[in-house]
């Protein structure tokens, strides 16, 4: 049976001392009214990484980073590497997020190498794909995507992709308060599922967990998450307030 996933991004915001109150209040709230339906993923900025590993109650979060380095280590100033990233007691990193995509020129090629370094390190991807507006509204948001599957995350062996959490998220979604339709929504990831299935068979596309982001907030949480290929969410601005992410995290 495939994960329930809510993880939350918090992307650059919190400072160390914000987001050590945040990460304490959302574990207070999982740990006292959590329904235990989701695996819950805070990512917060790499510099809070250790503090919030420390203080969660690791049975009940997870904790993720939002981005690792394409080389495990060496003069790349600045850089910080899959091994790092594990080496604070993190599970999970976020790849290929649009933001990243966009304003830091990652490539496919760039995504393969950071894939590789995060499989390798024993951390597991949530691994994110989504269109823009003019793709959607052009109707090739399925090429789109399939594209981004294909020169990535689908040239991994069968056993590294078992450890693969796809997120996808419409462009046209993220941060602008205009979520994608429910319907939008599972008619991808049903698609997306049905690629996994034909590229490693139905018994992993079953096992592998699909997440919807994208405007994702406590109101439309519930909807979403009661459709049968939306297994959870990659939360932004909602992940950012306790109170608002665990209704997400109680939603199923
Ligand atoms: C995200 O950036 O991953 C995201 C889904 O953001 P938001 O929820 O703010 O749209």
């Amino acid at each position: 049976m495939r994960k329930n996933i809510v993880a939350g991004n918090w992307k650059c915001n919190t400072n160390l001392q914000d987001g050590i109150e945040l990460a304490k209040a959302v574990n207070k709230l999982v740990v006292e009214t959590g329904d235990k339906k989701a695996t819950v993923v805070l990512c917060p900025p790499f510099i809070h990484l250790t503090k919030v590993v420390e203080l969660v109650d690791s049975k009940s979060v997870s904790v993720g980073a939002q981005n690792c380095g394409a080389e495990a280590k060496g003069a790349f100033t600045g850089e910080v590497s899959a091994e790092m990233v594990k080496s604070t007691g993190a599970g999970y990193v976020i790849l290929g997020h649009s933001e990243r995509r966009e304003y830091y020129g990652e490539t496919s090629e760039i995504l393969n190498k950071k894939l590789a370094l995060a499989l390798a390190n024993g951390l597991a991807p949530i691994y994110c794909c989504g269109e823009a507006l003019e793709t959607r509204e052009a109707e090739k948001q399925n090429e789109w995507v399939k594209k981004q599957l294909d020169e990535t995350v689908f040239n991994l062996t069968a056993e590294e992709f078992k450890k693969i959490v796809i997120a996808y998220e419409p462009i046209w979604a993220i941060g602008t308060g205009k979520t994608a339709t429910t319907a939008q929504a599972q008619e991808m990831l049903a698609y997306i599922r049905q690629l996994i299935a034909a590229k490693f068979g139905n018994e992993i596309a079953e096992g592998t967990s699909i997440l919807y982001g994208g405007s994702c907030n406590a109101k439309n949480a519930e909807e979403l998450f009661s459709q049968p290929d939306i297994d959870g969410g990659l939360i932004g601005g909602a992940s950012l307030k306790a109170g608002d992410f665990i209704q997400i995290i109680n939603a199923f």
